[in-house]
């Protein structure tokens, strides 16, 4: 990775100047100190930046809202009524799906309960859940309490895909070892496509395939993954796969999730599923009164009419995004990736250990160091210098550089400020 690269503030400068990219720094806006100098933020893993072009996508429905009315889910520059299919597509690009497999509604954990209500369907010998250890909290609660309903026991219907003694990453090999030993008694998969600590991608139709050969459902989250990685949903067979918008996706604080539902089970209306008017049939929707006719595809999940206003920001981002392309916002990410694990090779010191995998296939943008004899007080250097990095205990710090609106002399400039501060 290393080939070529060089340390000094100029060599940063003359990677922005051949970076065909960098424009899009200008469409988003960068947080500022008093003094108008922009923040170092290395948090979109967290939530992303906004793009100065979201409160005119918004503004917008406020707008036809205001003229309209009610009208407006029919008469809006985008109506309502369809507003989540203007989201579809662009959606479906950036995970590799079919568009009949996406759909944009509520947040990531209540879809990973919705999902597991069709996915997760226990008898009284096959019922155990595969987590990794280091699983996202909400991941384990929604696993932990989907067992409770079903009346089993978290302790041993939870079963850990763990990393060996003295490592930090997960080996496929471990999870191989778990189905050979136990895949008659596990329902579902649910695992991380990118660990939120680790920065790990795993590779998606190895786990896909291992899982359906003992009979397992697979179930992926994306939360860390989503307009980082391509995780190539559909080409990866897993069943389902659930996201959230406001890390890489950027569209705001708490703003809606994603969903994919493979193809495969678009038409099998014999899952169990909770439904409301909006998994019904749009051409019959108001008809009222009629037979519950569910759609096809990930769609037939929507329960509820969708909030317009923050699909407005989501739309304003996956614009973006289809301008840009994930093949040439990955290229980038992986040389801005590549020049941030060549400086901190170059800090002279034995304190600091990368635990991401070095190989830019299995990681996206985001590298963990851990730092030896650290507390959060050399999180709180960093933050007081205006550098956004986020810290897990006990000693691991997560940067991210994003590419579509970090530059390589964030990344210098940071090392620079790291390398006092350490
Ligand atoms: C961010 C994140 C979540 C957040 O869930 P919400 O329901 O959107 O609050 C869940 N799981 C993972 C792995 C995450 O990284």
């Amino acid at each position: 990775m290393s080939l070529g690269l060089k340390t000094g503030v100029a060599y940063a400068k003359e990677l922005d100047e051949n970076d065909e990219l960098s424009c899009y720094r200008d469409q988003f806006h960068i947080p500022k100190d008093g003094n108008g100098k922009n923040w170092i933020y290395m948090c979109g893993n967290s939530l992303g930046l906004q793009p100065k072009t979201t409160e005119s996508y918004i503004q917008q429905e406020l707008k036809d809202w205001a003229n309209l009315g009610v009208e407006g889910h029919f008469e809006a520059k985008n109506p309502w009524m369809p507003y989540h299919e203007f989201l579809t597509d662009a959606m479906a690009k950036i995970v590799g799906a079919k568009p009949l497999e996406v759909v944009i509604m509520n947040t990531l954990t209540t879809n990973l309960h919705l999902l597991m209500v069709s996915f997760y369907q226990p008898t009284s010998t096959k019922y155990k859940i595969v987590i990794e250890s280091d699983a996202f909290p909400s991941d384990r609660y929604a696993v932990e309490s989907q067992l409770h309903f079903h009346g089993f026991d978290h302790k041993n219907g939870v079963i850990e895909w763990k990393p060996r003694k003295g490592e930090e990453l997960l080996r496929i090999e471990d999870l191989e070892a778990i189905l050979d030993q136990q895949g008659d008694e596990i329902a579902l998969l649910l695992i991380g496509g990118v660990n939120y600590y680790t920065g790990q991608y795993l590779d998606l139709k190895t786990i896909s395939n291992l899982g359906h050969a003992k009979g397992c459902m697979v179930g992926i989250d994306l939360a860390h993954g989503v307009g980082n990685i391509q995780p190539e949903l559909h080409e990866s067979g897993v069943d389902f796969a659930v996201w959230c918008t406001y890390k890489y996706l950027n569209s705001g604080p708490g703003s809606l999730g994603g969903l994919f539902v493979h193809e495969k089970h678009a038409y099998n209306n014999d899952l169990k599923r909770f439904s409301g008017w909006w998994s019904h049939n749009k051409k019959t929707r108001f008809n009222m009164r009629q037979e519950f006719d569910v759609m096809p595809g990930a769609e037939g999940y929507q329960l509820s009419n969708p909030p317009i206003l923050s699909m407005a920001a989501i739309k304003a981002s996956l614009d973006i995004f289809e301008e840009v392309g994930m093949n040439a916002l990955r290229k980038k990410s992986v040389a801005l990736t590549g020049y941030l694990e060549y400086l901190i090779g170059q800090i002279d010191t034995d304190r600091i250990k990368i635990i991401t995998p070095s190989n830019p296939n299995e990681r996206g943008c985001q590298l963990s160091i851990q730092v030896k004899n650290a507390d959060k007080s050399l999180h709180q250097q960093l933050t007081d210098k205006h550098i956004i990095t986020d810290w897990r205990e006990p000693d691991v710090i997560r940067f991210a550089p994003v590419p579509l609106y970090n530059s390589f002399e964030d990344v210098y400039k940071m090392i620079e400020i790291l390398k006092k501060a350490l």
